[in-house]
């Protein structure tokens, strides 16, 4: 089977078989396929689409192009969430600890930035010393130990959607129904969970813009993994502004630290408490979705999901004494506001704009070998986002950056990111849809 036969029959619009799929996968992964010949596939893909049966093919195929864990030998019964992707989203850092302080193990496998969205691992490591990448054997002791671990791909777990990921990010075809639901899936079948709850974004600081086509990936994605017996919930959720006021890798640990010591922008707070609470009801720790926001609350209140987080950097290498004092974390030289150039309501602060002024002051990559800068990033003013009343002057934003010229570019770019106007604005619904 020649890889270019499959490319061919991708791009005229035909459908891979599991041999064909399987076979270009482990020829991929083996380096016997070039990044250049994958990357025309991912493009046709992304042009063409997928049928149903082929993004499930391809999903096994990933994920079996590694160790497939069971873990039940550590931990009775493991929950596991991710999100499709989204700006300033941070979540993993507050449930993973509030669902590990109530006794709930999670074995989460994250990505890298990926196009205007950032990535968990990115913000992990911005704490000095944190390490993402563990062997099998470290991914299973911590989750046993101290019930909470957050890992990477590796040779060994998923090693398909490694390579994918990056060369996605790198050759614009993020934004692809099959390809995002084959990644995420490969990577959380592999890490061996039991449920997973899918937090899928949507608007313009998503990769799926429309309702619709989110409940489309949501839909495939739960069908997935339902089919590969997993206990599968997924929540549609508003990406159309960040999540919270942090966008950039340490900004947002800091925002995650601040949201475990009880504090923290109420939106962000209250999203965290939601998907927190599927994750006790898949687990069937709770009777109703009210009992599990009880219980998620609960954690964040008394400091369990606190201590969690400090024992969790503490395993994975981190310096505790960067996330007990956030001041250690790194810090970008220059930061400046963009002021309000007039009063009015704030009807549109686009996501995706906000995103990708974060990759371009280094907080994302261009190309898959860039290393990221952890400090740089956008602090939002809690007072201006949607739907509220700003007066000209007013500083609706922060940009961290690391020389004054990144700083004027953010700031160009993300005074596009606004619309006020003298009308009131209707507000998104925050959570559209759970499908359990
Ligand atoms: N998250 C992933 O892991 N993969 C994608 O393609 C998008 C979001």
């Amino acid at each position: 089977m020649r890889a270019v036969d499959l490319i061919t029959k991708k791009r005229d619009g035909g459908e891979l078989s599991s041999e064909e799929i399987d076979a270009f996968v482990r020829g991929y992964v083996a380096g016997e396929i070039p990044d250049y010949q994958a990357a025309a596939l991912c493009m046709a893909i992304f042009f063409r689409g997928m049928t149903p049966q082929e993004t499930s093919h391809l999903t096994e195929a990933m994920a079996f192009s590694g160790t497939v864990l069971d873990l039940h030998d550590v931990a009775p019964f493991v929950v596991d969430k991710h999100s499709s992707g989204g700006v300033g989203d941070k979540t993993t850092l507050v449930v993973g600890p509030i669902a590990a302080s109530l006794g709930l193990p999670v074995g989460k496998m994250s990505g890298r930035g990926l196009s205007f969205s950032g990535g968990t691992l990115d913000k992990l490591e911005s704490i000095p010393g944190l390490r993402t990448s563990l062997t099998i054997e470290e991914f299973k002791r911590q989750l046993r130990d101290i019930g909470l671990v957050v890992a990477g791909q590796t040779h060994e777990l998923a090693p398909a959607d490694g390579k994918l990921y990056v060369l996605r990010d790198a050759t614009a075809t993020v934004p692809s129904l099959p390809l995002i639901a084959s990644s995420i899936m490969s990577k959380k079948i592999a890490a061996g969970a039991d449920a997973i709850v899918l937090d899928v974004k949507v608007g313009h600081g998503a990769f799926m813009e429309t309702e619709a086509q989110a409940l489309q990936l949501a839909e495939l994605m739960v069908e997935i993994g339902r089919r590969l017996g997993r206990a599968m919930t997924a929540v549609l959720g508003d990406m159309s502004q960040p999540l919270g006021l942090a966008v950039g890798n340490a900004l947002e640990v800091v925002e995650a630290v601040d949201t475990l010591r009880g504090a923290g922008p109420a939106d962000f707070r209250q999203h965290c408490i939601e998907i927190a609470a599927e994750m006790i009801l898949i687990a069937k720790m709770a009777k109703s979705p009210e009992v599990a926001r009880e219980r998620a609350m609960g954690s964040l209140a008394s400091g369990a999901a606190w201590n969690n987080f400090r024992e969790f950097v503490r395993a994975q290498g981190g310096d505790v004494a960067a996330v007990d004092n956030t001041d250690l974390l790194p810090r970008a030289p220059f930061v400046q506001p963009l002021i309000a150039p007039r009063s009015g309501t704030v009807v549109e602060l686009d996501a995706r704009q906000v995103g990708y002024a974060v990759v371009e002051l280094g907080g994302g990559r261009a190309r898959k070998e860039d290393p990221v800068d952890p400090a740089v990033g956008v602090v939002l003013a809690e007072d201006a986002k949607v739907g509220a009343r700003v007066s000209a002057g007013q500083p609706l934003l922060w940009v961290h950056g690391r020389t004054r010229e990144a700083v004027s570019g953010a700031l160009a770019r993300l005074e596009q990111a606004y619309r006020l106007a003298d009308e009131p604005v209707e507000l998104r619904p925050f959570v559209h849809r759970i499908i359990r």
